[in-house]
């Protein structure tokens, strides 16, 4: 069994979803992850954020909007009227119960997850109803039934395992099952969700729970590429990537897959695979246990970093420092990135600056504080160990005339970060490009 994950931009109108029932239907008996049609997630922050604020109206026209959109996909979808009046009627039972929250007094996160759960279960009711049409026997796999977080806000990896396999015992006889990405319950039995773009990550959640064969995400492009393409002109898919190259270039800035997505994957071990929905046939990327010989694989970037210098001339010989300096980040829950220690100090990077004042208040007790904004990171990722020599080399002499304000090598195998200003980004990645592949 395999697990299909399908984004947004792939279920995005009536001719997509054809599309996915015509690429997923011949593919057997599998476990089809569906996204919200693209946009609509949006829109349901956007009828929440009306809600809280009591802007009644706005929340309306948003709704309608949006369920227009909806109607009008249905309006081509289907072949059979049957079809269509039933994804009709569940379609408006979702639009209805989203406007039933305008008649509510309170307004809290727990009805906003509930309102934003409602896009994936369009989906998923849809392309059931398109799939049985076509002569399948396709059941839905409710998300919030088996997709469970525990009190730490983790996925309660034995409780998926166990109430999934449950549902795929009681729907034994068919031929092909469609789930809800991104939607789950929290430890308090609520609607919550995965945060945004979640639903890769319920994706290769599953595949860990069924213990799946492959786990498959398709999207709009053709596997993660070497570089940005938004950016850099003539990037190559890269065919082949270890998880742990993988992880490290979505967690830098590759868009394409979901960076907590690696990890049950990688813990399982079943492969990970990017297909394109526009070009099912090309070979996208596979992410597996692969052992390539040295080399650099791909660049990415990630941007909004901010580099924070603590100055200490206690630094020397003292111990305790960089444990104070990382408690502080600690206290705040702003997760580190980039370090780079010398005798005298210690910089590091951060992509939250949401308690950066705090931080920085702090952090004065121990040394002197400089602090750089509009920071980018790029990461030069591959087989990079260190005992195979001139791989830094490359990348370096590929940012010789970029200023570099931090360098971090040696954290994994798989992986050089450079620091440098947003302004030099797009030059850095048309250096490396042409430099490195
Ligand atoms: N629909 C959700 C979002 O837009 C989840 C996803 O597409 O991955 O964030
Ligand atoms: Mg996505």
């Amino acid at each position: 069994m395999k697990v299909l994950k399908f984004g947004g931009t792939s279920v995005g109108s009536a001719e997509r979803i054809r599309h996915v029932a015509d690429l997923v239907a011949p593919r057997g008996k599998n476990i089809i992850v569906l996204s919200a049609m693209s946009g609509t997630t949006n829109s349901l922050v956007e009828i929440a954020d009306y809600l809280y604020k009591r802007n009644l109206n706005g929340a309306k026209e948003t709704i309608n909007i949006l369920e227009s959109k909806y109607l009008k996909t249905l309006a081509t979808l289907y072949d059979r009227h049957e079809s269509r009046e039933m994804a009709l009627r569940e379609i408006k039972s979702c639009f209805n119960y989203i406007r039933s929250f305008a008649a509510r007094d309170v307004f809290t996160s727990v009805e906003e997850k509930i309102i934003l759960a409602q896009g994936e279960i369009m989906s998923v009711a849809m392309m059931t109803i398109l799939l049985n049409e076509r002569g399948y026997h396709a059941e839905s796999l409710p998300a919030l039934e088996f997709m469970k977080t525990g009190e730490n806000g983790e996925p309660d990896t034995n409780a998926i395992a166990l109430n999934l396999r449950a549902l795929l015992d009681k729907y034994a006889e068919a031929n092909i099952y469609i789930t809800q990405g991104f939607i789950c319950r929290n430890h308090r039995g609520e609607v919550d969700n995965l945060q945004r773009g979640g639903s890769d990550y319920s994706a290769s959640l599953i595949g860990a729970a069924v213990e799946a064969e492959e786990i498959e995400i398709w999207t709009d492009i053709d596997g993660m590429h070497n570089n940005d393409p938004r950016y850099v002109e003539g990037t190559r898919p890269v065919h082949e990537l270890h998880y742990e190259e993988a992880a490290e270039l979505a967690y830098f800035g590759a868009k394409i897959l979901h960076p907590t997505c690696v990890l049950p994957a990688k813990v399982n071990n079943i492969p990970l695979r990017l297909l394109n929905t526009m070009e099912p046939e090309a070979p996208g990327t596979l992410i597996y246990n692969s052992i390539t010989g040295p080399s650099i694989k791909a660049v990415a970037a990630k941007d909004n970093v901010t580099a924070v210098k603590i100055k200490s001339s206690r630094m020397l010989l003292a111990y305790g420092f960089l444990n104070k300096v990382f408690a502080t980040f600690e206290k705040y829950r702003t997760p580190i990135d980039m370090i780079a220690t010398s005798e005298v100090g210690v910089s590091l990077t951060v992509d939250s600056a949401r308690f950066l004042p705090e931080i920085i208040d702090e952090l004065k007790q121990f040394g002197t504080v400089t602090v750089d904004r509009d920071m980018v990171i790029i990461a030069v990722v591959g087989n990079l160990e260190w005992t195979s020599p001139g791989l830094e080399t490359r990348a370096l002499k590929a940012l010789h005339d970029i200023p570099v304000r931090m360098i971090s090598y040696g954290g994994s195998d798989y992986n050089i970060s450079f620091l440098i200003r947003a302004c030099d980004k797009v030059a850095a990645l048309n250096r490396l490009s042409s430099t490195l592949f």
